[in-house]
């Protein structure tokens, strides 16, 4: 033992010259800038990596703006996670600003876009893009996100690969039941029932896997807020369609949801977690989308 501790002193200021991979005891960092992909980085990285969230449950992603704390963490990491899709608005700057070697990886980038809801008289409304950037709401593209962080991570540390391949084929399987779960929860509710009004458009990928029609309140920032006119519009929709329950989100004021609940009888059918993991129940992927499922099939079947 004592052998081996000389042997660590001496050799160690030659060791730290090395890339980081040929320490056993090494792990890989990650800074994570979404709650989801904190999620999937831990699941896939397990013990093989430390995982830093800079954007921790219950913060609005849309909100959020990077602290000098975060950016010396980016600057020391071996992987950068961002949702992409314009939602980190600062991403210039964490490459700019930080010098970071690590490797930036945009996740969403890397599979196709779903358009917001068009909105007559709302164009040029300061969002630089009119794609739903609130992804990870499609099971799918868990998926095809576990693959782009299990690539990542292996690049970042190829002795790890086979590690990172069965702990992502496990988390796989879960995302698999969870679909299965779904699908046969929501068959619940007839295809006609099937009418999500909610106080941001979040949900462009659930409405798309399971047959979903969405009225959304506002744009897909939280940070808009309905005009009146825009109000009267969803008051004449949700009696034309005779929608039964409005949703709510964890994050959002939901004063305007009762101005219209009150106008056209619908009820407040509960909060959608829209933005990403939140505390207690859904404080894990699974817990999140299990609720958000539930509580659409209690409020509209
Ligand atoms: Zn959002």
């Amino acid at each position: 033992m004592l052998r081996r501790m000389k042997f660590q002193r001496l050799l160690l200021p030659a060791l730290l010259a090395l890339p980081f991979s040929v320490f056993a005891e090494a792990k890989v960092r990650v800074s994570s800038f979404s709650t989801i992909l904190t999620e999937i980085a831990q699941q896939v990285g397990g013990d093989r990596v430390a995982v830093t969230a800079h954007v921790k449950p219950g913060i609005d992603p849309h909100e959020y703006e990077p602290k000098p704390a975060d950016l010396k963490t980016v600057s020391e990491a071996h992987v950068v996670l961002l949702s992409a899709k314009h939602m980190e608005g600062y991403v210039g700057k964490l490459k700019q600003s930080t010098g970071t070697k690590g490797a930036l990886v945009e996740v969403g980038d890397g599979f196709a876009s779903l358009k917001m809801k068009p909105e007559p008289g709302h164009e040029g409304h300061g969002h630089a893009t009119d794609e739903d950037p609130h992804w990870w709401h499609g099971l799918g593209n868990m998926g095809k996100a576990t693959t782009i962080v299990r690539e990542a991570l292996s690049k970042a540390s190829p002795a790890d690969a086979a590690v990172f391949s069965a702990n992502a084929a496990k988390y796989q399987t879960q995302l698999d039941a969870l679909q299965k779960w779904s699908r046969a929860e929501l068959a619940k509710l007839p295809r006609n029932q099937r009418k999500l009004v909610t106080s941001h458009d979040a949900f462009q990928y659930f409405a798309k896997e399971h047959g979903f029609t969405i009225y959304a309140i506002e744009g897909f920032s939280s940070a808009d807020q309905p005009s009146s006119k825009k109000v009267a519009e969803i008051i004449a929709t949700i009696k034309a369609q005779g929608v039964k329950a409005i949703f709510s989100e964890s994050i959002k004021n939901p004063k305007v949801l009762k101005e219209i609940t009150r106008e056209t009888g619908a009820k407040l059918g509960g909060e959608l977690y829209a933005d990403g993991l939140g505390e207690g129940a859904a404080a894990t992927y699974e817990g999140m989308y299990r609720h958000n499922v539930t509580t659409l099939v209690n409020a509209l079947k």
